[in-house]
């Protein structure tokens, strides 16, 4: 890139004109190249992939940890596999990408879905896979892309034709494991998200209106931007047996009878994750990581003088030798940009520590250390580096966690009339108010919820305790409210 370029830094504000600072900072990081010749595909670059690819690795602990074993599965879906189930094959058909021809001319005898999910590719295969008690629970997840025709607009990494998730399938011989494995991919997302990537969110009981295509219940993570709009992030769905049956997922039980599993499935979409993980951390200077996901942790740089230039480098090899056991540490090095050309480019780019060594802190037997989460530099002996940086490394990710937790709960209003849910949207709020229902009756409300606040109605907190008092009524008809409900402008 070019230095100008650079050193121009982000040149909006984030609260001034996020979506502009956005762009800036896919473009100006190098996080992803808009260039490629297929409208709403991108490719992602290496500062963001190694982000990327650190978020698998402490997802698919976490999936592990909990039972699930890995498997790669065809990404192509035969048509009549997608046709089992009615409401799935509804929901999902018109973003479908067909593939229905082979390049020497020979035309599919039927059409194969590049596929948006693949419950229609695994149970067709579980059925093969399950068939007694003693295969019960069956967990398995992927890591793979998935590709869906989206007609909203896109912008790289929130929302792509293209995308880049983990998707957990399993089989209960209860409706109750079932329920408790929704329970622990609820668990499993704020361990992930709230605790590693420091994305505040709440977990949502979608309303009927808007569950995911042929299930029981979908509960959906909502972190909220900047902006006031709520992203959605991991779902985890309750199919019951509404897969099962269609695909011929059962099992011999153990009084010998054949029985339908519970499936339930979980998708937490990586490439998402991380942009919203860039946009609600980044501040007006660039990027801010969480320190386990940055793609260089500390970068060292030598203050160069002709005539100290050996003994400079020389110190920071050693400490770099000291660091990297344990860090990705790296060395600035180059001689044909300023100090401040490369202090600015780091902080932009989201590295979490600066180490800086002049001549001068080698005769005082010490170094200059940089933060990026508090942007403040402090002096540190030499002799205190290792702890030093340790320190930092454990307080770095919490320190971001508590700032961002403390400002989510500030942006949730209780709202009494639609009046006053209009007020909270406009401050770029999100509105907690007594509603009628989300079964199919609220569906009404919702649309006007829509129409008139072009806000939505995003469900019940899943955790369940809220619910209405006696006399509270639905913001939108004035009915009995059965329940509390978040309303959010949302992406
Ligand atoms: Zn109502």
């Amino acid at each position: 890139m070019a230095e100008k370029e650079v050193q121009a830094g982000i040149t909006v504000k984030k609260d001034a004109d996020f979506s502009e600072w956005y762009t800036q900072i896919v473009q100006k990081c190098e996080l992803a190249d808009l260039r490629y010749n297929i409208k709403g595909f991108v490719c992602y670059l290496p500062w963001a992939v190694r982000s990327i690819k650190k978020m698998y690795s402490k997802y698919e602990k976490a999936l592990e940890k909990t039972g699930h074993e890995p498997l790669i599965m065809p990404s192509l879906i035969p048509e009549s596999n997608f046709k089992l189930e009615a409401s799935h094959v509804k929901g999902f058909a018109p973003e479908v990408f067909w593939v229905t021809e082979a390049g020497n001319g020979v035309k599919f005898e039927e059409r194969l879905a590049l596929r948006p999910t693949s419950e229609t590719a695994l149970y067709k295969m579980y059925s093969l896979w399950v068939q007694s008690y003693k295969d019960l629970p069956f967990k398995r997840y992927q890591s793979c892309q998935v590709w869906r025709y989206e007609g909203k607009m896109t912008r790289p990494f929130f929302r792509g034709r293209e995308f880049h998730w983990i998707e957990a399938h399993d089989v209960f011989s209860t409706e109750e494991d079932a329920k408790a494995q929704v329970k622990e991919d609820m668990r499993i997302t704020y361990d992930m998200l709230e605790g590693e990537f420091a994305i505040p969110i709440i977990f949502f009981q979608r309303p009927e209106w808007d569950k995911f295509a042929g299930a029981i219940h979908t509960y959906a993570a909502d972190a909220l931007m900047k902006s006031g709009k709520v992203i959605q992030l991991p779902s985890t769905h309750l199919l019951g047996q509404n897969f099962s049956k269609p695909f011929g997922v059962k099992f011999k039980d153990k009084d010998g009878e054949d029985k339908y599993g519970y499936i339930t499935c979980y998708g937490p979409a990586i490439s998402r994750i991380y942009g919203a993980m860039i946009a609600i951390l980044g501040d007006d200077k660039g990027l801010i990581l969480p320190f386990d996901l940055a793609p260089v942790q500390i970068v060292v740089m030598p203050i160069i003088f002709e005539k100290s230039k050996n003994e400079v480098m020389n110190k920071c090899e050693k400490i770099k030798e000291l660091l990297e056991q344990k860090y990705d540490t790296k060395i600035d090095a180059r001689d044909d940009v300023s100090a401040g050309f490369k202090f600015n480019e780091w902080e932009m780019k989201g590295v979490p520590i600066r180490i800086e060594v002049g001549p001068k802190d080698i005769e005082k037997k010490q170094v200059m250390i940089f933060r990026r989460d508090l942007g403040k530099k402090i002096a540190v002996l030499e002799k205190d580096i290792e702890k030093t940086i340790d320190n930092i490394a454990e307080e770095f990710t919490e320190n971001l966690k508590k700032e961002q937790l403390g400002r989510f709960n500030d942006l949730i209003v209780d709202a009494k009339t639609k009046k006053d849910v209009e007020k909270a949207i406009a401050s770029q709020k999100i509105a907690r108010c007594p509603f009628c229902s989300i079964d199919m009756d609220g569906e009404k409300c919702a649309s006007m919820v829509e129409k008139e606040i072009q806000a939505f109605v995003r469900g019940i907190k899943a955790d369940g305790n809220e619910k209405p008092r006696n006399n509270d009524k639905c913001v939108i008809c004035g009915g009995k409210a059965k329940e509390i409900v978040y309303i959010a402008k949302s992406y």
